[in-house]
């Protein structure tokens, strides 16, 4: 895999599945930008954890269902580092509840991070990679986009949405060396599973022929696979990351 020298912005790149696609990019990449919404701490911890591995690193908090701060996000970026290169659609929330029970407010809150806030990243970076006839996006879907779950329809819906987005931005700019894909992870050991009960991850588990979460790493590989030069004729695809879950 060959993106030295490339600047990365992961969106929720703080914790869980963020932070690990933002280490393994490390990895390959000269200059990594992590956006956040309030959770400073984190932040920094995964600042540290980035530059001990030898690569500039800035934390931005901003709202990415907010367009003006997504704006100013991606100005800083392109200030300091001429970035973004390489694009990572990755925060998310989860508002769970039955779709008779679902507020506006949770409806809304969902959609505006998870599917609009990716468009809004989308927007403002590729007018950079354009220009540089080179880009790689990946967005963070879930296998629940493609299978649905009671109980999800707002995270199904916008996790969906994210894939009608890719496949679409795919084709708009295949023709400038910009490559658009989406992984669907299952279910994945961070922070998000916290609030369920032993039960429901039991549940849950019995439907991963793996019989095990994934680790945030695993999501990791993928994503750098598809940031790399070696991805270069993949696009509009979407790779679950989820032990067979959908197999
Ligand atoms: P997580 O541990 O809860 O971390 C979420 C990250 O997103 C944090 O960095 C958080 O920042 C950030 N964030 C939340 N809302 C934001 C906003 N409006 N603007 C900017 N940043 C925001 O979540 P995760 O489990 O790693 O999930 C990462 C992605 O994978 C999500 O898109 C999720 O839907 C998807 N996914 C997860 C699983 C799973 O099983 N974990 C499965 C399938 C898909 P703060 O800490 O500052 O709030």
């Amino acid at each position: 895999m060959h993106v030295e020298r490339k600047t990365a912005l992961v969106t929720g790149g703080s914790r869980g599945i963020g932070r690990a696609i933002a280490l393994r990019l490390a990895d390959h990449c000269s200059h990594i930008a992590i956006n956040y919404r309030g959770n400073r701490e984190a932040a920094e911890e995964c600042l540290r954890l980035l530059r001990d591995r030898g690569v500039e690193a800035m934390a931005l908090a901003a709202d990415v269902g907010d367009p003006r701060a997504v704006e100013e996000m991606t100005g800083m970026i392109e200030k300091e580092w001429e970035g973004p290169d390489i694009l990572v659609n990755n925060a998310g929330i989860r508002r769970d509840g039955l779709l008779i029970r679902l507020s506006d407010e949770d409806w809304h809150s969902v959609l505006e991070t998870n599917l609009s806030g990716a468009f809004n990243c989308m927007r403002t970076v590729l007018r950079n990679m354009l220009r540089k006839r080179w880009g790689r996006v990946i967005n963070v879907s879930s296998v629940a986009g493609i299978a649905g779950n009671p109980g999800q329809v707002n995270y199904c819906a916008s996790k969906a949405g994210i894939l009608g987005l890719t496949r679409s931005l795919a084709r708009e700019v295949a023709g400038r060396n910009i490559t658009v894909n989406a992984v669907a992870p299952g279910i994945i050991s961070t922070d998000m599973l916290e609030d369920l009960s032993g039960d429901t991850l039991d549940s849950l588990m019995g439907t991963v022929p793996m019989g095990r979460a994934g680790e945030p790493r695993e999501v990791a590989e993928v994503v750098a696979f598809l940031a790399s030069e070696g991805a270069s004729y993949i696009t509009g695809q979407v790779i679950c990351v989820d032990g067979g879950m959908l197999s």
